[in-house]
């Protein structure tokens, strides 16, 4: 079994901020259970598995960094004890401004957590104000910098864009300011407003409004081209990175290795079998609820490889798909897609080197589009 990577969902925030959809709740008394049912998780799935490497940590949420010192290294020496770290690689976890001090910092770092990823959102106080968020924008970059001070080499910040009142211009300037701070990784994704959020009903309600389409565009445009000269290129659809310096624990999604989700809602994938933890956060608690398994067909699994291979900047290995396709009976199914994909180079929205596919610059744009073929 090749090494996997291990997500730990740890389901708790300060406040819920206005676009929120993760599942997550305020109240912290359930926090002491949920720490103690993720290292019964640990174990059991640790003994489950005879004891498997894993190659990427991943700690999320939620606001991990909520976590006591002790909690976190209660968390960390079950991970330690059930699985072999030997390969690890990269050991994430995510914080929230608002929450992190530099001797906390200083202990994830002496647990041997080696990259961060911030959800700074906008260096903007009125517009994080607008997002529910509980930091300002000095207090991002105070963190980074904190982060850095406890030994944090690898940092990521998460920059939002199409949130209402966010102009262009500003976007550009907070990605300029946080890769001037020497970060090495910067994540950037378009405002997902859960149906049900407190900005979804301001702007219903019209007392907001969001960005239109083409201008949210013309951003992700602008962001290619400058993201680049400052020294981040970009290798995901939403991620952007200085050399060698790419999530490896977000790119096993994308190149679909395996990995296990421990907490409420977590997701996992081994072989060709997925499943998603329970998202009542009680419910997973008491061992209740099912779980929301999925085994996937020749042509899902097919499907797939481009799918998430697309968002990458690298592309898709047409040839070893057409292989596989063979293999699997599914040749047809793989030719009709070939068309569809040369049919769209024609309009510079994908680019053939070879058997080698990816997305134009402008294709990215109109991923959702383009890659709803496979699904
Ligand atoms: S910090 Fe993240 S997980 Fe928590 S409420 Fe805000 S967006 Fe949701």
């Amino acid at each position: 079994m090749q090494p996997l990577g291990l997500y730990l969902h740890v389901p708790f925030c300060v406040d819920r901020c206005t676009y929120c959809s993760f599942v997550t709740t305020r109240d912290r008394s359930l926090q002491s259970d949920t720490i103690q049912r993720l290292i019964a998780e640990i174990t059991e799935w640790g003994w489950a598995l005879d004891r498997p490497a894993v190659d990427t940590l991943y700690l999320g949420g939620g606001t991990p960094s909520l976590l006591s010192a002790t909690e976190l290294q209660a968390l960390t020496t079950a991970i330690r004890s059930a699985f072999d770290l030997s390969p690890l690689v990269e050991a994430t976890l995510e914080a929230n401004p608002g929450t992190v001090d530099l001797a906390w910092l200083q202990q994830a770092r002496n647990l041997g957590w080696d990259r961060i990823s911030l959800g700074v959102q906008a260096l903007d106080d009125d517009l994080l104000a607008r997002l529910g968020r509980i930091h300002g924008s000095a207090q991002a970059l105070e963190s980074l910098e904190l982060a850095r001070q406890a030994g944090f080499h690898r940092r990521s910040a998460d920059l939002m864009v199409g949130i209402p009142g966010q102009s262009l211009a500003k976007v550009i300037e907070d990605a300029r300011t946080l890769t001037a701070t020497g970060m090495e990784h910067l994540s950037i994704y378009l405002l997902d407003l859960d149906k049900a959020s407190p900005l979804r009903a301001e702007i219903d309600a019209g007392r907001l409004t969001l960005p239109g389409e083409d201008e949210v565009a013309d951003v992700f445009e602008a962001l290619q081209t400058e993201l680049p000269a400052l020294g981040l290129a970009a290798y995901e659809i939403s991620n952007f990175a200085r050399t060698k310096a790419e999530s490896i624990h977000n790119s096993r999604y994308w190149e679909r290795r395996p990995y296990l989700g421990l907490g409420p809602s977590a997701a996992s994938q081994l072989g060709d079998c997925r499943w998603t933890e329970p998202g009542v956060i009680q419910a997973w608690i008491a061992r209740r609820g099912d779980l929301d398994f999925t085994e996937l067909d020749a042509a899902e699994l097919l499907a797939e490889i481009p799918l998430l291979g697309l968002r990458m900047h690298r592309g898709v290995d047409w040839q070893a798909l057409r292989d596989l396709a063979r293999e699997l009976d599914l040749r047809p199914l793989c030719d009709a897609w070939e068309v569809r994909l040369r049919d769209l180079a024609s309009e510079g929205l994908t680019v053939w080197a070879d058997d080698q596919v990816r997305l134009s610059a402008r294709g990215m744009l109109m991923s959702n589009a383009i890659l709803g073929m496979f699904v």
